[in-house]
């Protein structure tokens, strides 16, 4: 299969995962997530029609990002450096992976400076200690207070990585604390707009879609061979 007929087909389960999803009355963001994959089948993914891309790193990011057309939307995965902040608010549409106050106020800091409003997720590990990144559910509530009243972030939801399992229903109770988290820091706060819930990646989309991600990221998927 081609990078063409691949996103054709996600885009299919995608479909079909949202017709078991039924308090999901959004559509789902389809991310493809482009770390380690060369200029050439970047290319083929945006004329595959794959409109919005995803990197984990700033350096990487940078390097590609002024060599495709305009027109992508690009947006940060992984873990965000305080001093990749400044390059980091130029080159992404959504940053997704904000996981302390430190780390927002940095983003604040630079976007002050330039203007700019910069949307952002708040990331949640819900893994405990296994996961190197992503705030603890209980600072969650004081995360999502703090950053709402930084001037020029945007708090558009949440994101999350699943621990990696070879059965993806393994990690339906993960998604599914998310989707719960979300509600109850919108019952909490109901001023907040948690729009986007980004999590599922190429082993459990379908089952994030299931608990209500409006957001997967992709990567092997697509890119991968096989
Ligand atoms: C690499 C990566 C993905 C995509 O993972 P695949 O398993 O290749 O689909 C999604 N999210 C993050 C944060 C990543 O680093």
């Amino acid at each position: 299969m081609g990078i063409r007929e691949k996103i054709l087909s996600i885009r299919e389960r995608i479909e079909r995962s949202k017709r078991n999803a039924p308090e999901l009355n959004t559509p789902v963001l389809l991310v493809g997530v482009t770390k380690g994959v060369g200029l050439e089948r970047l290319r083929e993914a945006i004329q595959g029609g794959l409109g919005d891309l995803g990197e984990n790193r700033v350096l990487e990011a940078q390097g590609k990002i002024s060599h495709v057309q305009e027109g992508v939307q690009w947006h940060m995965v992984g873990h965000l450096q305080r001093n990749k902040v400044r390059d980091a608010i130029q080159l992404f549409h959504l940053i997704h992976s904000v996981d302390s106050l430190r780390l927002a106020q940095a983003i604040e800091k630079e976007a002050s400076l330039v203007g700019k409003e910069v949307p952002v997720l708040l990331q949640v590990n819900l893994q405990g200690k296994t996961a190197p990144f992503g705030a603890s559910v209980d600072s969650a509530a004081f995360l999502v207070k703090e950053i709402s009243s930084l001037k020029h972030l945007k708090l558009s939801g949440l994101m999350t990585i699943a621990p990696l399992t070879e059965d993806p229903e393994k990690t339906r109770p993960y998604f599914r604390r998310l989707w719960e988290l979300k509600k109850a820091l919108e019952r909490e706060n109901p001023s907040l707009a948690l729009r986007y819930l980004s999590m599922g990646m190429s082993q459990d989309f379908e089952v994030a879609i299931e608990e209500g991600a409006n957001v997967v990221r992709i990567g092997r998927a697509i890119f991968g061979t096989g």
